[in-house]
Parts: structure tokens; sequence; C-alpha cells
């Protein structure tokens, strides 16, 4: 066996941690940056809390950025930081704020447009690149330890990942109260995402030790505290146990990426707008079944790490989970009604991120499962 690891981000984690950004921002050497938020956090007043801790060098905010971010809202975002001179920002947010700021950031010093990168080939480089700090607000994508950024070609019609080294963000400061205020159908979606990068980069074909051993640990703490966090919004050690899982979820799925229920999450949330991790959560105590009968035991160790009897018992958990968060469990509750839809979702999900799951699965094995959930 070979593998490579790599996690260049340096993270800060706490809680009051985002009071330090100000010194967080001397490191990197950021005179004049821009906010990059949701509106939420715009219109809640946390932005402005964060604008407070930064010391003065936020010098403008974007938050024009829909939920899977387009390609215009990154020129927006890229034009903000242009005019402004930035020499750094910071991303405030869940993914959508996260995925842009790390696409604007990356070309923020050059001079073209966000689509020469994204689908025309056009290598990212170092020296186009500002610096990011990423401030997560929900516990779930692990999107501000990756290199990874979601964007929607809209003209195109075109939804795909963009990567490059450039593209980590420079530091991660996760601060689990500012996950207090998530309501708690986002944090079972949110959740059961962190579980979802668990599982399936423990499983996955790139599966490697140091990735592995985060996968075991932020699974054991998603099944110890989500429910909690889930129930008692305020429950200050159940948002930091999940903030841990969710960050350590990010270093366990960085090197191997995701497989099967990642690949199905797509055109559920495409076609029918389930959020992403309750998408992902879908199918994903069928991918726990169907795996654990096709490798080599490793996933019957992880369950019983899990505390388990078995990798059947650990599926039953995380379908017990979604049934008692209110989690989507069929496809007819998401509006999927005929025959026709799901032989759609199934030629959807043939994604790539499908290569890498432990059971190699055709387009007739994918339908069937989705004929086994209707
Ligand atoms: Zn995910």
């Amino acid at each position: 066996m070979t593998w490579d690891f790599s996690m260049p981000v340096k993270i800060h984690f706490g809680c009051g941690k985002t009071r330090e950004i100000g010194k967080i921002i001397d490191e990197i050497g950021g005179k004049r940056g821009v906010l990059v938020l949701s509106k939420t956090l715009k219109n809640n007043g946390v932005g402005e809390k964060i604008k407070e801790y930064c010391g003065g060098r936020i010098a403008a905010d974007f938050c024009d950025i829909r939920p899977n971010p387009t390609t215009d809202n990154v020129n927006e975002c890229v034009r903000v930081l242009r005019e402004t001179g930035a020499d750094f920002a910071v991303a405030l947010g869940g993914g959508s704020p996260m995925d842009c700021c790390k696409a604007a950031c990356a070309i923020a010093k050059g001079e073209d447009i966000i689509e020469s990168y994204h689908t025309m080939g056009k290598p990212v480089s170092a020296d186009e690149a500002i610096p990011m700090i990423a401030v997560p607000t929900t516990s779930g994508t692990g999107s501000e330890i990756t290199n990874i950024s979601v964007l929607t070609d809209m003209k195109k019609g075109i939804k795909t990942p963009m990567n490059d080294p450039a593209m980590y963000p420079k530091a991660a400061v996760v601060d689990p109260e500012l996950t207090l205020s998530v309501p708690p159908k986002v944090t079972a979606s949110t959740g059961l995402d962190v579980l979802a990068h668990a599982v399936e980069s423990y499983w996955s074909v790139l599966h490697q030790p140091i990735c592995e051993s985060c996968s075991l640990h932020a699974a054991r703490l998603v099944f110890r505290w989500l429910y909690k966090a889930y129930t008692e919004p305020d429950n200050i050690t159940a948002r930091e146990k999940m903030a841990e899982a969710s960050i350590i979820a990010g270093v366990a799925f960085s090197n191997p990426r995701t497989t099967g229920s990642h690949a199905c999450s797509f055109p559920l949330t495409n076609l029918y707008g389930v959020p992403h991790g309750e998408a992902c959560a879908m199918t994903l105590d069928y991918f726990i079944r169907l795996n654990a009968k096709g490798d080599d035991g490793r996933i019957e160790c992880f369950a019983r790490d899990c505390g388990f009897a078995d990798a059947y018992a650990m599926a039953d958990e995380v379908t017990e989970l979604k049934r008692k968060m209110g989690m989507a469990m069929t496809l007819s509750q998401i509006g999927v009604k005929a025959e026709e839809e799901i032989e759609e979702l199934t030629r959807l999900s043939m994604h790539p991120l499908l290569k890498n799951n432990p059971v190699k699965l055709d387009f007739d094995d994918i339908k069937k499962m989705y004929e086994a959930i209707k």
C-alpha cells in the first residue's frame, strides 16, 4: 500500500476562537480584506461581530450568493475583491459562501473570469491567489479545510467541482459557538453529511491510514452526539463535539474523497432540492448494507469500533437517526412520482465518485437501489 497525505490548512478550534481572528489575519499578513458571507449572517449581526474581531481590516463585504453557488456569484465576488484591492478574504457561513470565496480568492489577482478555470481547463496559479480564512457556521461540509469548490455554470448547465492546491484556505477558525443558532433540521442534515464523509472516506478505494483513523473518530462522535445536538440546540458540548466531528471528517475525506452516497446525492439535490446532507443520507444506510457484503471485513471492524454488533446494526442506526430527525426516507416523499424519473435519477447518479465505491456498481444496481427506496 502506498499513500500521500497533505493538510496545509492551519486549524484553530474552540469556543470563542473567532475573537482571535485579528491575530490570525496578522499571521497571514492581511491588510485589507473582504468578508464573504450569507445574507442571513449579514442580517442577523453575526457578520458585524466578525468584522469587529477583524480589527477594521474588512473594507467590503459580499453576500450575493445562492445555495449551490454559481459561477456568476464567483465572478461578482471576484469583482468586489479586485475593486477593493483585497489581499485576503474571510469566508463566513456554510458550504456556499465557503465555495464561492475559495474560487474567487484563487483568481483574485488575475484578470480572467472563473469559467475559464472551472470548465475550460485554464490552470489555477498560486500567483493569482490571495489567502482566505474560513469560518464555518454549520458543522457539516468540511469545506473549510478542503481545496474543493463545487460551482454551477448556469449558462452551460454544468455543476462540477473545481480543485487545486492553491485553493486551500490558509486557516480555518472553527468556533462551535457559531453553530448554536443552527435550526434542528439543518443540524440533522449537515450532521448526516459529516457521517457520510466519515463512512464513505473509510471504505473509499482510495482509503489510507491517517484518513481512516479520522473517519472512525468522526463517525463515533456523530453517533454519540448528533441526536443530542438536534434535540438540544443550546447544548454547547453537543455542538462542540459535532464541530469536532465535522472538521475531523473533513480531514478524513480530503484525500480519499467520497463514494456512492455522494454520487447519488447530486441529482437528488439538483432535481428535487433535497439539502446536501439529507440527500447523502437517503442512500447511506443502503450503501452500508451493500458495501458490507462486498468488502474484506473492514466495514465490519469499523461498525464494531463504533460500538455496533455489525455493519447491519450500524445501517439500522442510520435509518433510525433519519426517522427520528424527520429526514426524507423515500423518493415519493421528495416528489419522485413516475418510473421515468427513477431512470433519470439513476442516469445522473453515474458520477465519477461511484468509481471510489468498494463494490463496483452499474446502472442496474443503482436503479435497483432507487426502486428499493421508492
Ligand atoms: Zn458532503
